[in-house]
């Protein structure tokens, strides 16, 4: 039987270019300058995307990196998404061009900066739609990231993966349980990522041999998904939430045949 803590649905919308090992890492990145600002897999998986959206009636929000904006055909694809399934859809910030800010140095002003120029470009593209909620590319957050966040009138933060697979990515004696006491204190209200047995259940974790038996149970056993009518209780902290994500890229997996395995969508 799974618990009642209802299912928060989310999905990072990175493309080809953006993954740490081409860009935005500072030990794990070689950049291949030859990879399209828009690639196929991601208007293939755009496409699958929609077509699940269709499935079902549950509200998903997006992970939006800012720069994927200067292609036209990026805009049009999202707003077609959003026009298609209106409040169901809402967009959150996954950062300017993907820079993995708490692998590098720390460097409040140039992620001031960064959030700041990928905020405006969010809301100015889907106003209706975009939210205060980041997701920090890379997926894990340094402590000093999140008055910054808070600066800019973020509300949200989902960037925690509360696993011990994931501590040796921090910094000198920072865990992901250091940067979840921390942002405690504050206002900002934090979006774990749902595990399962201490492991890692969301994105590459589906996929990845020795962690996807336990991603896909997890997943088998959520329960309801947050609607259009329900999404606001993410920025509402008294409400449990369990949340999930994977890319825009997985499903263009298995010939666009790959859906996210939750139970009851
Ligand atoms: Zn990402």
């Amino acid at each position: 039987m799974s618990d009642l803590t209802r299912v928060w649905l989310t999905v990072d919308t990175d493309d080809l270019r953006h993954v740490p090992s081409n860009q935005g890492h500072p030990t794990r990145s070689k950049p291949d300058k030859d990879l399209p600002v828009l690639s196929d897999t991601f208007r293939n998986g755009m496409i699958e995307f929609k077509e699940w959206l269709n499935t079902h009636d549950r509200a998903v929000t997006l992970f939006v990196i800012a720069d994927q904006c200067e292609s036209e055909d990026f805009v049009q694809m999202i707003c077609d998404i959003c026009e298609s399934f209106g409040k169901r859809i809402t967009i959150g910030c996954h950062g300017l061009h993907h820079r993995s800010w708490s692998a590098w140095p720390e460097d409040a002003e140039g992620f001031s900066r960064d959030l700041k120029a990928a905020a405006t470009v969010l809301e100015q593209e889907f106003p209706q739609h975009f939210r205060r909620w980041f997701r920090a590319p890379a997926g894990y957050l340094a402590s000093w990231m999140i008055p910054v966040l808070i600066e800019q009138e973020f509300v949200v933060d989902s960037s925690v993966n509360p696993s011990w697979l994931v501590n040796k990515k921090y910094g000198k004696g920072e865990s992901w349980k250091t940067v979840l006491a921390a942002v405690k204190q504050t206002s900002l209200i934090e979006r774990p990522w749902k595990t399962r047995l201490s492991l890692p259940t969301c994105g590459p974790a589906q996929h990845i041999t020795g962690l996807r038996w336990n991603a896909r149970r997890a997943w088998a056993n959520l329960s309801e998904a947050l609607d259009a009518s329900e999404i606001d209780s993410v920025e509402d902290s008294s409400n449990e939430l369990d949340t999930i994500y994977w890319h825009i890229l997985d499903h263009a997996r298995k010939d666009g045949g790959w859906i996210p395995p939750i139970k009851g969508l």
